[in-house]
């Protein structure tokens, strides 16, 4: 999955300014960056819930600009949500159901190995998803992605709301869908996660793309700047 030359205005205010961005299978890209710095504006033009005013979204070639996110989904680009969308009526296994509906293909077996997965396939899937810890609502929601087999998984801050352990086994899972060829981008505010499990690391403020490169590159960088640098985690919460 392709961004070039990315715009978006709200009214007058530019949220993205010419950003170009790269999502290649069997790599975790992340993109972090303060509050405010279009990380999530990014997040949807790629993911097709907003039409940027300039510039392409391309997948595997193909201008997907103007494909509405539900069409993309079918096309194999699966998302999950910042705020929680899980469906609470319905039950883990049923939530998860609906990825496989909505996904690129019917494949039976996806929902099974998704649920097992993210470690969901015991007494867990046949609770309604109403009464359950965000923790488990992430892997949900990240299962729900997973069920429709797609081929871009675009994630936007899977550790909000994570203690160290879930953190740690997210970015297992994640790195082993990388490693099976998956593209993942991963927005996040939280560097640890980013350093344990990002190949490529692309720092945005102000609307660009201002840093890109290997993460432990990228990050030792950030890591020797000033309290008021726009780039510092801290000032992101
Ligand atoms: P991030 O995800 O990095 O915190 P966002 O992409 O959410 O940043 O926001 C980028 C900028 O665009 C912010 O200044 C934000 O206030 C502004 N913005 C985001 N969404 C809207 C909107 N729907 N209308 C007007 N301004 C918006
Ligand atoms: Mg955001």
């Amino acid at each position: 999955l392709q961004a070039r030359a990315l715009r978006v205005s709200y009214g007058g205010f530019i949220a993205l300014d010419g950003v170009d961005l790269d999502v290649l299978a069997g790599r975790v890209s992340a993109v972090v960056g303060p509050n405010g710095a279009g990380k999530s504006t990014l997040f949807h033009c790629l993911a097709g819930t907003l039409r940027p005013s300039r510039g392409e979204v391309r997948l595997g070639g193909r201008d997907v600009t103007r494909v509405p996110a539900h069409a993309r989904t079918r096309l194999g680009v699966a998302r999950t949500f910042q705020q929680l969308a899980v469906f609470p009526s319905l039950t883990v296994a049923e939530n998860v159901r609906v990825g496989a509906e909505q996904g690129r293909i019917a494949d039976p077996g996806a929902v099974e190995r998704a649920l097992r997965l993210l470690g969901l396939d015991g007494p867990v899937r046949s609770l309604p998803a109403a009464a359950l810890p965000t923790g488990t609502l992430r892997r949900v929601e990240l299962a729900r992605a997973l069920a429709g087999s797609p081929r871009v998984l675009l994630l936007d801050e899977p550790a909000a709301g994570l203690d160290t352990d879930e953190v740690a086994a997210l970015a297992r899972v994640l790195r082993a869908l990388a490693d099976d060829g998956t593209a993942l981008l991963v927005v996040e505010h939280d560097l640890d996660l980013v350093a344990g499990l990002a190949d490529v690391v692309h720092v945005m403020a102000a609307g660009r793309i201002v840093t890109s490169g290997p993460t432990s590159q990228v990050l030792r960088a950030l890591g020797s700047t000033d309290p008021r640098d726009p780039l510092d985690p801290a000032a992101g919460r």
